[in-house]
């Protein structure tokens, strides 16, 4: 059985236990470490796996964890297993942040008492409370049928607000806003146990922590990220993401490479690791599926969808500039309703094969 971490304390527990070293990476705004975790041999280049810049994503996380004893290789193995330690920890826990103690929220009543009685409400509809308490914004959103998926019906929602009602948003410019996932029957998740994180840029701009990856100025966890990546020169780097849009099926996310030897080695990891997800009885992610995240993607094979950073907009995320910078560069979506053991063994899978195919060519 996969564990569920539900509290960092128990994951950086963990983290330890199985870690040859654990170094601190930077402290987020609850005064958590980011940490990097070393497992794995001591070949060049080193293979880099993260997980868990959408909080909401739990099985990647866990995955990664597992990742740092249980990958074999000879490569250097750095794990980051989870860029948002704050989000992780629950909605009771940000509110804590904003209110200086931290309260009962079990449900959304409790969740939108707190907002309206505690905070300074910016804007509410039918389907979004948002409030401001202390340093934080946060949104209550609860979980509804046109509302597949949580996080971006968050995300566009709040780019709409800032369109329609620009004045809600000026309070936030400058802030983190947290919101209630929403997530029922996610594994992992659920409606409150997670808190999506967005940033609120100082010119408006609405992103996520899977951002900053190119920008001067970036909040302190991609920022740990890119030091990171900067100092071990990764020769392989995975971000273990997964989708709420698609049931329990599954696609690897790929990037294009600026020279022809690196496109030839991720074309080739790619297509093993598809085959070994077939293999596994997974089922893979449909056209559908995939034009549902957005235009950005192109499909080589059932499966398998290379992304175009350039096409999306924002910027790049961390796959999109580890492959601009460093090297191969993967992400996994895993359909959220498949069960928790399944999605932790899927990221495992990718993981393993990309990293056979990546040792035969260091061979
Ligand atoms: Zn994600």
């Amino acid at each position: 059985m996969a564990q569920i971490y539900w509290t960092y304390n128990e994951l950086l527990e963990e983290v330890h236990r199985r870690a040859q070293s654990v170094e601190v990476l930077g402290h987020t705004v609850d005064g958590s470490p980011i940490v990097a975790a070393r497992g794995g041999g001591s070949k060049l280049p080193a293979v880099f796996i993260t997980a868990g810049s959408h909080s909401t994503e739990q099985a990647g996380v866990s995955a990664a964890v597992s990742c740092i004893e249980e990958l074999e290789t000879e490569h250097q193995v750095y794990v980051i297993p989870t860029r948002d330690p704050v989000g992780m920890q629950g909605f009771a826990h940000v509110l804590s942040l904003g209110l200086g103690e931290r309260p009962e929220a079990d449900d959304f009543d409790q969740v939108e008492s707190l907002l309206r009685d505690q905070g300074e409400v910016l804007f509410e509809e039918d389907d979004l409370l948002l409030s401001l308490i202390g340093e934080y914004g946060y949104a209550s959103a609860r979980p509804a049928p046109e509302r597949a998926c949580a996080q971006y019906f968050f995300y566009q929602r709040l780019q709409r607000l800032a369109k329609e009602h620009p004045d809600a948003l000026e309070p936030l410019r400058g802030r983190r806003v947290w919101m209630t996932p929403g997530q029922t029957g996610v594994a992992g998740t659920g409606d409150l146990g997670r808190a999506y994180t967005l940033i609120i840029s100082l010119d408006g701009e609405i992103l996520h922590i899977n951002r900053f990856h190119d920008t001067p100025w970036s909040p302190i966890e991609p920022r740990a990220t890119r030091d990171l990546m900067a100092r071990i020169d990764p020769g392989i780097s995975f971000d273990l993401h997964e989708s709420q849009l698609m049931e329990d099926r599954y696609f690897l996310s790929a990037r294009r490479q600026p020279d022809a030897t690196n496109e030839e080695w991720e074309q080739k990891a790619a297509s093993a690791v598809i085959q070994a997800i077939s293999d596994s009885g997974a089922t893979l992610a449909r056209d559908e599926d995939v034009s549902a995240l957005g235009n950005w993607f192109d499909t080589s094979e059932p499966g398998v969808c290379w992304l175009d950073a350039g096409r999306r907009g924002e910027g790049y995320n961390l796959a999109d500039f580890a492959s601009q910078t460093y090297g191969l560069a993967f992400g996994t979506e895993m359909g959220m309703y498949g069960t928790f053991d399944g999605r932790v063994n899927l990221a495992m899978i990718t993981v393993r094969t990309a990293v056979e195919v990546f040792s035969q060519r260091h061979a």
